[in-house]
Order: structure tokens, then sequence, then C-alpha cells
């Protein structure tokens, strides 16, 4: 057996036998990974809570035949107490670690962008100083983008003309009228707007948008990133979708 070390993201855990758990674990330089936590559901663990959800930890562990076992968990940053008192926050941070887990399908095959992408998402979400819904569509735009799915925003999906008009998600993104598919959304150019800010960072663009070009912006990210999975992101069915006015 070696030893490696790795920090990363816990992005889900599952209870296995009597007291271990099993963590899966978005890695900095290692991808994802599962690996056992022995007797962590013990409450006299020395590994406590640091193997939670959300939780930014530095992990040493043991290379396993089918599962690697975690010897030293120290956290780095715990997310999940800043979200956990938020439902729009927390919900938003459940969808981000479910759709990184969905995107990411390989064990072990490194994901440096995802992983930075991932840690860049739950900071901000536990700051608080963008809106979770703007805060969540920027960071599945952007990991969308990582994965090589980025909807075209500017110019048509097709044939690349600068005069868009509707956004076909089998088209790609934005199309201008002569490519629009039957059944095309046509969305305000503000949301348009938006979805371009958020693929961007731009953030004083996207803070000052208006609510129902946010609303509208994420009903089309939603649907696209659907569209790109093999099955639906469940947990974006928590996801409030109205402003909380
Ligand atoms: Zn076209």
């Amino acid at each position: 057996m070696s030893l490696y070390r790795d920090e990363g993201v816990v992005l889900r855990t599952h209870k296995l036998g009597e007291a271990d758990r099993i963590i899966t674990v978005l890695t900095k330089r290692t991808g994802k990974i599962r690996g056992v936590a022995k007797g962590v559901r013990r409450t006299t663990s020395r590994f406590g809570a640091r193997l939670e959800p959300f939780t930014h930890v530095d992990l040493q562990l043991h290379t396993g035949r089918t599962l690697d076992v975690v010897t030293q968990v120290e956290t780095i940053h715990p997310y999940g107490e800043a979200l956990v008192a938020d439902y729009p926050r927390y919900t938003a941070g459940i969808a981000m670690l479910e759709t990184a887990d969905r995107l990411i399908v390989g064990e072990k095959e490194p994901a440096l962008r995802q992983f930075l992408l991932l840690v860049g998402g739950l900071r901000a979400l536990a700051a608080a100083e963008h809106e979770a819904r703007l805060v969540l569509d920027a960071y599945f735009l952007r990991s969308l983008a990582v994965a090589g799915y980025a909807p075209a925003l500017d110019t048509c999906a097709r044939c690349q003309a600068t005069a868009v008009r509707a956004f076909a998600i089998v088209a790609g993104g934005v199309v201008c009228g002569n490519c629009r598919p039957a059944g095309a959304a046509v969305p305000e150019g503000e949301t348009l707007t938006l979805m371009l800010a958020l693929l961007k960072g731009d953030w004083a663009v996207a803070d000052a948008s208006e609510s129902r070009h946010r609303t509208e912006c994420s009903g089309l990210v939603a649907a696209y990133l659907q569209w790109h999975l093999e099955h639906g992101i469940r947990s974006l069915r928590h996801v409030e979708r109205e402003p909380a006015t």
C-alpha cells in the first residue's frame, strides 16, 4: 500500500457497515476519489465532523485494492457551517456538489479547473456577496464550459451570425432567425447579457441585473445543464427559482 496526500472538497458520503462511511471527494491534484473513513460514525471518531459534504479538507489516504482508506483529515475550510443556516445558499451549494460529482465522471483523473471552480463557488456562496442563484448559475455555466459544453451566447451556435433571436438547447445556445429550431425559447436580451456576464465572471453586470431576468436566466441555465447530463440534477428541484422578496 502507498500513502498519498491531497486537499479536496467532500461531495457526498454514504454509510458502510456499522460505523464506516464512504466519502467522495473532488481533490486538487488527484481528481475525484472515493475513500473509506473507518469508524467515522462513532462518537469517539478522531475524524469527527470533518468528513461532511461541503468541507474543504486536507487528506491523507492509503491506496487500497478497491477503495482507498482515509488515514488523516484536517479541515481547511468548513463551508457547510456558513451554508447550513441559509436555505437558498444551502440548496445552491448542494446543487453545486451534485453537479461536480456528475460532470466529473472518471475517478483519479486530475480536474484542477473543476476543483478551483467548486471551491470558488462555495466560497462565494458562503461570503454572501452575491445572490445565491447568481453564484449557482455562474458555477453551472463555467463548470459546463470546462467540461466542454459552453453555450454559445453572443453569436449563433450554428452559423455564427451576430443577430441572434432565440436560445435553443439542442443547437447549443443562442441562434439566429434562420437557424432557430421549432420550440426554441425567446429570452429577453438582458437575460442573454446576464448569462454572458455570469460565464465571464462580470459581477458588476450580474449584480445589477433585474430579478425577472435572473429568473429567466436560471430557467435556461438549468434546462441547458439538464440536457448535458444523462439524468436530471435531483437537488435542482429544491433551489428557489423565485426572488426572495
Ligand atoms: Zn444561424
